[in-house]
This record gives C-alpha cells, structure tokens and sequence, in this order.
C-alpha cells in the first residue's frame, strides 16, 4: 500500500550518463567553455578589486556584475542565469575554504585560474530551471533537457523514486555525466498523459471508450462497466491508479480501484504537468 512519506529521508544522489549526438556535444562543449570562462573572469574580477581597492567582492557583487556581463555578452545570456550563479557560488567556496585555512595558520594555495581540460562542469538550482528530467517507463533511463542544449538521451535509474531538486553536469575524460540530486520523502512522477488520456479513459475499468468524450461533456459515464462521476474526478482517479499501478511496479496491481483509499493516507497535487507529488 502506498503512504505517504514526510520528509525525513536524506536527499540522494543518483548519476546518469549521457548521450548527446554531434550537435549537443558541440552546444555541451561550448556551454562547459562559458563557465569555465565565468569562472576565471570572475576570479580576475576578485582579484582587480582587491589591488584596486584592498577590499574583497562578495557573491552577491559578482551575482550583480553578472547581471552586467550577460547584457554585454549574448553567449553568456544564452545560458541560464541560474547556472552561471551555481558557477559564482563555486568560485565563493574557493575563496571561503582558502580564507578558512588562512585563519587556521595553514599556508593555502590561493584559487586558482582554471583550464578548460580539466575544467569539471556546471550546476543549476532549481529543478525546472534550465534543466528538466523526464523519466522513462518505471523510473528508468528517459531524458534530461538542458536549455541551450536540448533534450539529451540518459541511462541510469535511482533505487527509488524522488522529486528532482538539483543537478550538476560533469565532463569526464570525454564523457558526460548529470549528478541529480533526489528528495527522499516525495515521490515524483510525471504521467504520460497523451498515453494515458485521462480525461477519456475510465478509472474503474481502465477502458477507453469507443467514441472520443467532448470537452462539452462534463460527466464521465463508462460505455463499459456504467460507473459515472464527474469529467475532472474521473480524471483525478486515473491519474491516481496509474501512480499507483506505477509504483506496484508499472505493470498493473491487480487490485480493485478501491483497495487504493483504504489503509494508507494518500495526497495528491496536480500540477499543469501532471507531475503528482504523494
Ligand atoms: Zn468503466
């Protein structure tokens, strides 16, 4: 049975490979040459600053002469702005793990100016900001989309399911790599609804009707088996078994519809995407 989860599992990991074709790889190339780019500009920014004025720039001063740059340079706002952020936020952690050992009397490596081989890749905070996962059938494989590049091919699967919260791409020895970041007490599904069709499948029965339902008809009744609800209910409850179906292990439970509300707690939310969160 499924119930709902709070929230009090840690946040996973989970790793997929990626697979662009000749066009995305040039796009991923020159999108890992930006950053890198970033990266040492905003490090020389630091540095002038500090000659100059004998103070240092914080994040958010960067964050704001970020702003700047992406009006003056069309490569670098083709990018999504959250991203070149994630990229700032890195070369902060340089600096703070750098002025951290200085304070603890060690004799740190000053950041330094990074090459574009060994430059590792670039992150985006918010799930549905520059990038998206689309999941294939039971949570394996499907595709990543990335703005600027496109919708890559990727091979993976998490031990469970999660709601997607960050993600980071790596470059390694000529390979790609997305390192997402999972939530653990949600789940996160996005139905395939053009397969699914809920507002004309029947939720009982699971049959399609013979005759397409107009959009005109606000009540569902079955040509099949003769239940009736309302238009939207029923395509609630279509959604809601194909979750469950989903989460039994994608191939259908076997069990009555109505096995589904007793015994555990169920919340749905319905987003535009359909993507249920329980
Ligand atoms: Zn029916």
């Amino acid at each position: 049975m499924v119930t709902e989860y709070n929230g009090s599992m840690p946040n996973r990991k989970v790793t997929y490979r990626l697979y662009p074709n000749a066009e995305q790889e040039v796009r991923l190339q020159e999108t890992l040459g930006l950053h890198q780019r970033l990266y040492n500009t905003a490090l020389e920014e630091r540095i002038r600053v500090y000659k100059e004025t004998g103070k240092g720039l914080s994040f958010a001063d960067q964050c704001k002469v970020l702003t700047q740059w992406r009006k003056m340079v069309p490569a670098l706002a083709g990018l999504n702005a959250q991203s070149e952020q994630v990229t700032l936020k890195r070369l902060h952690l340089a600096f703070q793990h750098f002025f951290r050992r200085m304070k603890n009397g060690e004799t740190p490596g000053f950041p330094r100016f990074k090459n574009i081989h060994r430059y590792p890749g670039w992150g985006y905070k918010t799930h549905g900001d520059g990038w998206k996962l689309h999941l294939g059938i039971s949570g394996k494989h499907g595709a990543l989309y990335l703005q600027f590049v496109g919708n890559l091919p990727i091979r993976g699967k998490p031990r469970t399911p999660g709601r997607p919260v960050t993600c980071e791409i790596m470059h390694k020895a000529g390979k790609w790599y997305a390192s997402v970041t999972l939530e653990a007490g949600s789940w996160y599904e996005e139905a395939p609804t053009r397969e699914i069709k809920p507002t004309q499948r029947c939720h009982a029965c699971w049959k399609l009707p013979d005759e397409k339902k107009t959009l005109s008809n606000r009540e569902h009744q079955c040509p099949h088996c003769g239940v009736i609800c309302g238009r939207d209910e029923n395509a609630d409850l279509v959604l809601l078994r194909w979750l469950e179906m989903r989460l039994a292990g994608g191939s259908g439970s076997g069990r009555e519809p109505s096995e589904m509300w007793s015994g555990g707690s169920f919340a749905a939310m319905k987003h535009e995407t359909h993507a249920i969160a329980v």
